[in-house]
C-alpha cells in the first residue's frame, strides 16, 4: 500500500516537472498562426498590454500608438509598435482607422528608430499579417528590427533551399 503511494507519488513530482519544463518552450516555439480577417479578440496579449493587465517595457508612446520591447527579440533592438485602435491587421486598419491613428504610426516608427539609434546603422520594419505571413497576435503590430544587419531575404532563400519549395 505504501510502496503504491510512494509510486505514484513520485509519478505525479514527475509529471509536474516535465509540464514546468514544457511551458515556456511550447508557447515560444510553436506559437500558433491567426487569421488576418475576422472580429477583433479582446483577449489577445496586445489589448492585455493595452489594457495594462500585463507588463510590457514601453519605447515610446502618444495617443494612438504604443511601441515596447518584443518578448522574445530576434535582434539587439526589437521593438513592437502597434496602434491602441482595436485592429486585427493592416487590412482593417487601412479601411477604418482614421487619418491621425495611420499618420501617427508611421511618425512614430521613424522616431523610435532614432531613438534606439539605428537611424544611422539602418533597420527593418515587418509586419506579419495572417496564417502565411505568420502572424501569431491579432492585433496589428510592426516589429522594428536593428542594431546589426537584418537580412530577412537571405534567411528566406535559406528556408526555400531547405524545404524546396
Ligand atoms: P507575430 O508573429 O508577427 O504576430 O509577432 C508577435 C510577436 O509578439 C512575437 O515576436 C512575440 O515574441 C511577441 N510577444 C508575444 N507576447 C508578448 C508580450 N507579452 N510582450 C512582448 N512581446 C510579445
Amino acid at each position: 500500500m505504501l510502496k503504491s503511494i510512494v509510486l505514484s507519488f513520485r509519478f505525479l513530482i514527475i509529471l509536474l516537472t516535465i509540464s514546468l519544463i514544457n511551458v515556456p518552450l511550447k508557447s515560444h516555439a510553436s506559437a500558433d498562426t491567426v487569421s488576418a480577417i475576422g472580429q477583433y479578440d479582446e483577449s489577445n496579449v496586445f489589448a492585455k498590454i493595452l489594457r495594462k493587465e500585463i507588463p510590457a517595457t514601453v519605447i515610446f508612446e502618444s495617443a494612438h500608438v504604443l511601441a515596447f520591447e518584443d518578448i522574445h527579440p530576434v535582434k539587439p533592438v526589437h521593438i513592437l509598435v502597434i496602434p491602441k485602435g482595436k485592429y486585427r491587421s493592416i487590412l482593417d486598419f487601412s479601411e477604418k482607422a482614421s487619418d491621425i491613428e495611420i499618420t501617427q504610426l508611421i511618425k512614430a516608427l521613424a522616431t523610435i528608430a532614432k531613438k534606439m539609434n539605428i537611424a544611422q546603422s539602418g533597420f527593418s520594419i515587418m509586419n506579419n499579417s495572417g496564417h502565411d505571413g505568420g502572424q501569431t497576435v491579432p492585433h496589428l503590430h510592426f516589429h522594428l528590427l536593428g542594431g546589426e544587419k537584418v537580412s530577412w531575404e537571405q534567411s528566406l532563400r535559406h528556408q526555400k533551399k531547405d524545404t524546396g519549395n
